[in-house]
Formats: structure tokens, sequence, C-alpha cells
């Protein structure tokens, strides 16, 4: 009865391409230390089964990593109800304490470091180096947040009365619930909650289901720190069971705030079911980076920040460039210098083997959305640089089109792989009216030496980040977020915290001064 249900879309693909890489048929052993090795949910302090569990499998090969609890809305319940019985008590402890709870944390993620990025490779498939970065960066917002949670001033306003005194104070929210994606299965999650337990909250984690085993990783250092029981609780769940859990975790009166990581498609349902007890949101979505490259540009550079942020994660991630505009003076160049440095810099594998760079996609569907993107280019017009093919499982080549234009489906869409379609223009206007002319806007990039273009292009891009001669600019001291569908609020950065506080207005009257 504990028998979970098979992939079978994966499974079929996997026998039914002939041209598999050898490398793919060999078996790849996931060895991380026990404790970090959790399967079951943890609730108020507690392991927790479920009546049911679902695998993990590896998106490389298949292969199956682990069964996990399958939390129902009975669990999600029951942790929520753990998160505000805790929050009670959390909310009263000092900063400092707070602080140095958050910051032993962020040591034993550091001691452990090399087990978690284990863990992220061989659940959502990024190479070992990309994983290590992650355990760094998820790491490092647990750091910043222990030194935020120290500085969550409020203010002593100036009153226009002489016997009054006017005070606004933050306070914690209460009870978070946080939902978040597989594509960065550790730093989604602490980027939200270092925040929130720096605030005085507490929260309930439901990640996604390709990748619960870094959640539960997490949960397992958060008690050896010794946060307390409730404090923080994740309920691992199947997509089956996802709408449910994620029901109880956007409705339940005991809950304050949700905030999301994911697609701006299920942010829009999260966000309708919040809308009945009127909870507060936060809510990173999806993007559709512009990446533009200005004949003022150093071409060296600007290939250099295309492959960064294209093929990072093998294409996916929410900031990676989505729509390629170059212009006409360096389009050629620029496609050649690029076609040369993805033949020599790119290599297909298992992301625990140390010469890949390019992991699988997450699952076959995401490889499906990019080879036919590529197909609906090819049929407009579009002529295959580089790539262009399906491999085995959910491997995709690293794609190079030229001759885009924009009514391709990969110019209007976010492609979440590793596909770079390049579309030329002529002038910075042109190529500001398609950059904008988007519903979502995250991040966007370019490249420039021209320092008045500089500025006017990163003011009229519709975004939330810009890189300026930069195709990685995430980093905890930095706000994270989008504007139009991309999302609501910032995380990170000195703006974060503030997503799980509320400012009270505290007037003092009748004062004899
Ligand atoms: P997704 O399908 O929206 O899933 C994200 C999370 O939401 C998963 O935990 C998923 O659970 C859960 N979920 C789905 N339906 C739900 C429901 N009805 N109730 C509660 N939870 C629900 O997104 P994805 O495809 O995994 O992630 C890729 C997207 O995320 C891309 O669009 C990307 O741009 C965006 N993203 C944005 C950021 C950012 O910071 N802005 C960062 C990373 C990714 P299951 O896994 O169980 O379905």
């Amino acid at each position: 009865t504990n028998a979970p249900p098979l992939d079978w879309t994966r499974c079929f693909f996997r026998r039914l391409l002939p041209d598999l890489p050898a490398v793919m048929h060999r078996h790849y052993t996931l060895d991380v230390a026990a404790p970090l090795l959790r399967t079951q949910g943890y609730v108020d302090g507690r392991w927790i089964s479920a009546a049911s569990v679902f695998p993990v499998l590896d998106p490389a090969t298949g292969q199956e990593l682990a069964r996990v609890s399958d939390c129902g809305p009975g669990e999600a319940k029951q942790a929520v109800d753990a998160a505000y019985k805790a929050f009670q008590s959390w909310k009263g402890t000092t900063a400092k304490e707070r602080s140095l709870l958050l910051r032993k944390w962020h040591d034993l993620m550091m001691l452990h470091k090399e087990d978690l990025a284990k863990l992220i490779t061989f659940e959502c498939g990024k190479t070992m180096r990309e994983s290590i970065g992650e355990v760094m960066y998820s790491s490092s917002f647990l750091e910043w947040f222990s030194e935020e949670a120290r500085r969550m001033y409020g203010d002593i306003v100036p009153s226009p009365f002489k016997d009054r005194k006017i005070l606004q104070l933050k306070q914690p929210v209460g009870v978070a619930s946080i939902i978040t994606p597989w594509n960065f299965p550790s730093a989604m999650i602490t980027r939200k909650v270092g925040a929130a337990l720096a605030a005085g909250c507490t929260v309930v984690v439901k990640p996604a289901e390709d990748t619960p085993l870094s959640a539960l990783a997490l949960a397992e250092l958060a008690e050896q720190a010794g946060i307390p029981a409730g404090v923080f609780n994740v309920v691992p769940s199947s997509r089956e069971k996802t709408p449910s859990v994620g029901h109880v975790l956007c409705t339940d009166p005991l809950v304050a705030k949700i905030s999301f990581t994911g697609s701006t498609a299920t942010g829009k349902v999260l966000l309708k079911l919040a809308a009945d007890t009127v909870k507060r949101a936060s809510m990173e979505l999806g993007g559709h980076a512009p990446f533009i490259v200005f004949d003022s540009a150093d071409v060296d550079k600007a290939v250099a920040g295309a492959i960064a942020s294209k093929f990072r994660n093998s294409g996916q991630t929410c900031v990676c460039a989505n729509r390629f505009f170059v212009q006409s003076g360096i389009y050629d160049l620029f496609l050649e210098k690029l076609g040369q440095a993805m033949d020599s810099e790119l290599r297909l594998g298992h992301g625990s083997d140390p010469e890949t760079t390019q992991g699988p996609l997450i699952n076959v569907r995401a490889a499906e959305k990019v080879v036919n993107q590529v197909s609906d280019a090819v049929s407009l017009g579009a002529k295959v640089l580089r790539g262009g093919k399906r491999l085995e499982g959910s491997f995709m080549e690293p794609t190079l089109l030229a001759d885009v234009t924009t009514d391709m489906l990969c110019t209007r869409e976010e492609t979440f792989g590793p596909l770079l379609p390049v579309v030329r223009f002529n002038t910075e206007e042109e190529a500001l009216a398609i950059a904008n002319a988007s519903n979502v806007g995250l991040a966007g990039y370019f490249y420039s030496q021209d320092v008045s273009q500089i500025w006017r292009v990163a003011e009229a891009l519709e975004v939330g980040m810009v890189g300026i001669n930069e195709g990685i600019i995430s980093t905890s001291e930095a706000l994270f977020g989008g504007v139009k569908q991309s999302g609501l609020g910032r995380e990170g950065s000195n703006h974060g915290i503030n997503e799980y506080v509320e400012v009270k207005y505290m007037c003092f009257g009748g004062l004899k001064l």
C-alpha cells in the first residue's frame, strides 16, 4: 500500500530514445550522511510519517533516490497549529536570541555543505559546482538575516502635539506559509525563512514534489541548531496532494502570511485562496528576462555574461536570460563568439560528474517545452546554429538560434531550459520597446559601454533587477523581486525582513512635559 506511483512519462522516454549517451546508464549513488537524508515530514519538532509515500527521482537517470512521506491536509493543519503555538513564545524571544540561532543554523549548513550539495545535485540535477554555490547562497540568507534581526528598528516620530509621543513599532506578522519550487531546493527556503524567523514569525514550508530532500535536511540542521519545536515545520507532498495542502496553507485563519516562489499561474491561484482571509502575500513568480547587447558593448564580456546567465542550472532559473536582443553592428560577431564559447564550455552529463556543466532538465515535460519552442521558431524562419535536439530522458542540447523574431514562442513565453534565441535590432528605442513588451518583469540584462545609454536603459527597463555588464546578479545583500506579473514584495537585502512585519502605531497621550 505504500508503493510509490511510478512516473511513467520518465520511464517511457528513457526506453524510447535510442541515442542515449552511455553516461546515463551508469549507476550514481547518493551517499549522504544518514541524519541528513530525511524522508519524513517535520512538524512540531518531530519526524512524522503519512499514510503513503511518494518517490524522489534523480532527473538525470530516473533512478529512485528515496520515498518520502506524502503529507496531506491533515498534516498541513497539524503543522499550522504547531507553528501558531510556537509563535506565542518565539515572538517573545529577543532579537539577539533569534540571531544566534540563525547563525548556528548557518554554521551547520557550512559544516555539511558537501552533503547538502549532493542532495541538490541528485534531486534537482544541477552540477555539484552549482549545488555548492547554491548551498553558499542559501546559507548566506541565514547569516544575513541573523544580522538583520538585530536591526529591526521602529521609529520615534516628531509629534505635532506637545502632550503626545508617536512611536512606530515593528512586530512579526505571525505564522507564514512558505511554498517553494524545485529549481533552488535550498535557497528559496532560506531566503524566506531566514527573514521570517529573524522577524519573530514561525513557518510551515511546503517544498516542491521533485525536491523535498533538501528541505528536510534543512529541518534536521534547524533541530541541531536548537531552533525550538514548531518554529520551522516542513510538509512534503506529492503533486496529487499539493492542492489540498496548499488550500490549508493559504486559507487557515491561523496563517497570517503566504510567501510563494514559483510560476505566475500558481501564484495567481494562491493569491485568490489567500484573499478570503486577507493574508499578507509575497510572490516571486516567473520571469522572461531580456538580455540586450548594444553596438558599444565589450563583446567578449557580453558572450561570457550570456553563457553564465543563460546556461546556469541548464537554463532553469527565474532570472535566466530568456530573450537575446543584439544590435546589428555586432550581431554576426556576437553569434560567432557565442557559438565558439558554447562548443568549448558546455558539457552535458550527470551533475555529480566533475566535467559536467549542463545537467538534465527537471523532467521530460520541461525538455518537450524547449523542443516545442525550437520547432516553432524553425518553422517561422529561425536558424539553428548549435544543438536543437532532445536527448535521452530530460536532457536537452544547449541550443543557439539566430534570425529569431518577436512572433516566435520562445520570445513570448518563459523557456526554463537551455535555449538561447537571438533577435537582431537596430535602435535603442526598438530594443527597449520589445524588451518591455511583456506582462512579466523580473530580471533584465544589458551590455553597453556608453554611460548615458547605461542610465537611460537601466531606468527604462520594466524589471525589478537589472544586470549592467553583468550576467549573474543574485546575492543576499541585494534585493530580489519583480514588477508586473513577476510578483509582489522583495526578498533578501534590507527590505526582505519587512515582508514579515507589521508596523504598529502607538500614540502616548496626556503627557505632562
Ligand atoms: P510551480 O509549478 O508554480 O510550483 C512551485 C511550487 O508551488 C511547488 O512547491 C508546487 O508543488 C507548488 N504548487 C503548485 N500548485 C499548488 C497549489 N495549488 N497549492 C499549493 N502549492 C502549489 O512552479 P515550478 O514549475 O516548480 O517552478 C518554475 C517557476 O518558478 C518558473 O516560472 C520560475 O520562473 C519560477 N521561479 C521564480 C523565482 C523567483 O524568485 N521569482 C525563483 C525560482 C523559480 P508541487 O511541486 O507539488 O507541484
